[in-house]
């Protein structure tokens, strides 16, 4: 049988998401609750991967599908495609497995022509709102489909309003109107070369096309490398039957949730516009009611509207986000979806909902993204500082979070800036999706026009970013860069600071502090840990924090980097004199200097930890990181060390690397110098011992040797480790154990791990290395050419960030293998970048690691990621 690529929505249901998109999925849902849903069908996401497939073309079996499907929805609804008396309009709207704001617009009116304008117009009896409809369509068609910039359209629109002396676009009358559309076909044939098109069949393949088209733009790739999408996935296209908002003042349009996106209370929260077609919402260029206002303005529809959401929640067990239209009394939904929260939101609604007996605990652990916990954690304004500020201007609470940078005025500029390593605030009008790159660059978000529910508000919130919307006092000037307010001017590259839970905007920089956690948090963490099998350690080099990680829950120190401990610039010198030694007792007075200092670094870490276990990693320097570079350090060491700056200078060029990355580090200094080892073996145990007696914590130090490829080298270097350590413990009559391990970070100890692990006492993957080594690119200059890749999708996503599971992710699994192998209970973490990514934890759990370890902030999302992880493919 002949595949089926086209589905009308009264063929589908909600569980075939990945099939028609969530969109199409919940369209069909819809329609088989009974809800008023106008009717069409969704084209699947099959046939865009199968568009992908046959070299972007529409194959004739979907291309007749899709006739066929709309030869039904022409009977159901009795309206017929172009027809001069009773014309079937469309809407045409992507609908991915999952919602995609990087993707493409929607166009509405679709099938409107120089014949059905006729019909529409005869229909509604309003000539102006078929005239007006044609030339929006005209303009959308041109701007989505075809690539006809929208500004080209408007500033037709603006000179005929001038000429007519007209301010606003209500003022048009039909005539205006019709003049308008003979301008924008002329330009469409100007611009195309051809006409207009006239048929809408034609029209509806180039639209079908465009969405297929706009799975793979810039915007589109960005955003799913941002959220885990893959490419494979494709997305699906939904044709509905328009219904019109705009015929007049018992007709609307509108969004609503069934409960506030931004903190998650449970009321209706909403907006609609009266008379107003569905981009108006959206795009924020009228500002909208609040829904509450329906009840007296069409107090049935707002009765049926309010019972037809709340059983979708129900339904749906989650918040729903909902689009609406009213026409000329009669109420439909358009669209019903899992809403995008703030994450303190995501937190009480999943609470809540476990709470009204709605979701067991472990389906609440699904309902929240591990990554939006991250947001949760972010800065606060000092409250002090904040008593001293006053602001500027308010807008709407977007998004919460306080934000503090400086302003840009377009997504290129910001994203530039931010590259620059510079905080930015992005301020606009109103933003778009083509603004997504400027926007996830940038701290906080500020725009001058649209509602809570406007673009950038929804975009916003679901990073987690800051934004304060509708801000209507600020004066934009685009071209100048600038904006005032009260008189007062701000220029691209000033100060200013935005707090996205009140709306209020601050003229300079006012400082931020680390945020509170509420008690929803502790809630859904206590659950989230009941669960998980995976332990989750912290990845921290000072006491500060180590706490800081503790208090979100770290269950150890997976990675303390002892290199980080000699950034001070107090003992920059000391290691410089370290490195450069050109003896044996000139390097051993340098470290004589450093044990003090290290071993007073780790009674700080051993204290903040308490009993929990902490794995130190001997020294790991790639050397250009220490070097002193300029002349005046060069000199300044040479005194220090008595010696000629000219020999000093010699031996610095001397241990000039060309690739430090693959350089003299890791445990090949301690190969060449094993007075380092020594006094970190010092170091670790002294501390140890010092506070095990203070304290009376059960410290069990595990010392970490790194970048080791080869069994002989951990054994060499393991020796010397376990000699000082055993003298010390000898020597101070103390009873410690402590324990010896490695780091697998190099791609020939994966292939001898179960060598390996005759020596080591535990593994800990360092993913950043190994994957540097496996696709062999450098961590630091990969990024300089890796958006190549992305843009010709060759990679998804950068594997720095995300394991690359297929390769690196193989090593990982060989390595744990064959480890085991030799050492059957061998602990084994993870503490590369990819502890802390949502995707990676899934696979190390699969992988039956033990632990894995991530920066202090990313300690809540790795916890939840490891509990999901476990509902998901439990282990025991
Ligand atoms: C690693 O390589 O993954 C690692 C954790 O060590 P570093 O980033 O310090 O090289
Ligand atoms: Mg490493």
């Amino acid at each position: 049988m002949e595949q089926k690529y086209v589905y009308l929505f009264s063929e589908g249901n909600a569980t075939m998401r990945n099939l028609l998109g969530g969109k199409g999925a919940n369209l069909a849902e819809m329609t088989n609750l009974g809800i008023p849903v106008p009717q069409g069908f969704t084209i699947t996401t099959e046939a865009c991967t199968k568009y992908y497939d046959d070299g972007e073309v529409i194959a004739d079996t979907i291309i007749q599908q899709i006739t066929e499907a709309l030869k039904k929805t022409e009977e159901i609804t009795g309206k017929k495609f172009g027809d001069k008396n009773n014309p079937l309009l469309v809407s045409v709207r992507s609908g991915a497995r999952v919602s995609m704001p990087g993707m493409m617009d929607t166009i509405l009116n679709l099938g409107l022509n120089d014949e059905s304008v006729q019909g529409l117009a005869a229909l509604t009896g309003n000539e102006r709102f078929a005239y007006d409809s044609y030339r929006r369509f005209i303009q959308m068609f041109s701007d989505v489909a075809i690539g006809i910039e929208k500004r080209n359209f408007e500033n037709i629109l603006d000179s005929v309003k001038e000429s007519k002396g007209i301010e606003y676009d209500t003022d048009l009358t039909a005539e205006d109107l019709k003049e308008i559309v003979i301008k924008f076909k002329k330009l469409y044939l100007k611009e195309m070369g051809t006409e207009f098109p006239q048929d809408p069949r034609q029209q509806l393949m180039e639209a079908v096309k465009a969405v297929f088209s706009s799975w793979n733009n810039p915007r589109a790739i960005v955003y799913r490398r941002l959220n885990d999408i893959p490419s494979s996935w494709g997305t699906a296209v939904n044709v509905q039957s328009m219904v019109f908002g705009n015929m007049g003042d018992n007709s609307g349009t509108g969004v609503a949730f069934t409960r506030d996106p931004a903190t998650g209370e449970k009321k209706i929260f909403g907006e609609y516009l009266i008379n107003a077609q569905g981009e108006d919402v959206v795009a924020g260029i009228r500002t909208p009611q609040p829904i509450s206002k329906l009840e007296q303005d069409l107090p049935e529809c707002y009765k049926q509207f309010m019972e037809i959401a709340q059983n979708l929640e129900s339904h749906y067990k989650d918040m729903q986000d909902m689009e609406f239209t009213i026409e000329q009394g009669k109420l439909y939904f358009l669209q019903t979806r899992n809403g995008k929260r703030t994450a303190p939101a995501a937190l009480k609604i999943a609470v809540s909902l476990v709470e009204e007996g709605v979701l067991t605990k472990e389906e609440a652990l699904l309902k929240v993204e591990p990554k939006q916990l991250d947001s949760l954690l972010h800065p606060a304004f000092d409250p002090e500082e904040l008593k001293k500020s006053s602001a500027i201007a308010k807008g709407l609470p977007a998004s919460p979070g306080a934000a503090c940078g400086k302003i840009y005025f377009t997504a290129q500029d910001a994203k530039a800036h931010h590259e620059k390593g510079e905080k930015v605030i992005l301020v606009r009008l109103e933003t778009s999706p083509e603004d997504i790159e400027g926007m996830v660059a940038a701290e906080g978000i500020l725009t001058v026009r649209g509602g809570m529910t406007s673009h950038a508000a929804v975009v916003a919130r679901g990073m987690g970013t800051c934004c304060v919307a509708g801000c209507g006092s600020l004066k934009v000037n685009e071209e100048e860069k600038s904006f005032s307010v009260d008189g007062k001017m701000y220029k691209e590259g000033d100060y200013i600071s935005l707090d996205g839970s009140t709306g209020n905007v601050y003229g300079g920089a006012i400082k931020t502090v680390a945020p509170e956690i509420t008690g929803y948090f502790g809630t859904f963490m206590a659950w989230a840990d009941e669960v998980r099998a995976l332990k989750v350690r912290t990845n921290a080099d000072t006491p500060r924090d180590a706490e800081q990680a503790v208090g979100f829950g770290a269950e150890g120190i997976g990675l303390c980097r002892t290199e980080h401990m000699f950034f001070d610039e107090d003992r920059i010198p000391v290691v410089r004199e370290m490195i450069v030694s050109e003896s044996e007792e000139q390097r051993r007075k340098a470290l004589e200097k450093l044990l003090p200092m290290q071993r007073e670094d780790f009674v700080g870490i051993y204290k903040a930890m308490q009993d929990r276990p902490v794995t130190i990693r001997f020294l790991d320097p790639p050397l250009h990181e220490f070097l002193p570079n300029e002349e005046a350090d060069v000199r300044a060491l040479a005194e220090e060390m008595s010696l000629r700056y000219e020999d000093l200078k010699a031996t610095v060029e001397s241990l000039h690397e060309f690739n430090p990355m693959m350089g003299h580090r890791g445990c090949r200094l301690t190969v060449s110098y094993p007075e380092i080892a020594e006094m970190q073996t010092r170091a670790v145990i002294e501390a140890a011992i010092k506070v095990k007696e203070e304290m009376a914590y059960n410290i069990v130090p595990e010392i970490m040797i790194p970048l080791v490829g080869e069994i002989k080298e951990l054994k060499y270097v393991k020796d010397i480790v376990v000699k000082t350590a055993n003298e010390i413990i000898e020597n101070e009559g103390v009873d410690l154990q402590y324990k010896v391990g490695t780091m697998i970070e190099i791609p020939r100890a994966c292939l001898t791990a179960d060598e390996i692990a005759k020596e080591a006492e535990f593994f800990s993957f360092g993913t950043n290395d190994l994957t540097q080594m496996t696709f062999g690119f450098s961590r630091d200059d990969s990024g300089k050419f890796l958006n190549d890749y992305y843009e010709k999708n060759i990679y998804e996503f950068d594997p720095f960030q995300k394991l690359d599971q297929n390769g690196v992710g193989k090593l990982v699994e060989m390595a744990s293998t064959l480890g085991r192998k030799t050492r059957e209970d061998i602990k084994i973490g993870i503490c590369g970048e990819h502890g802390g990514d949502p995707a990676s934890v899934e696979f190390f759990h699969n992988t039956g690691l033990n632990y894995v370890s991530c920066s202090p902030f990313r300690v809540p999302l790795a916890r939840l990621a490891a509990a999901q992880s476990q509902l998901k493919n439990p282990r025991k």
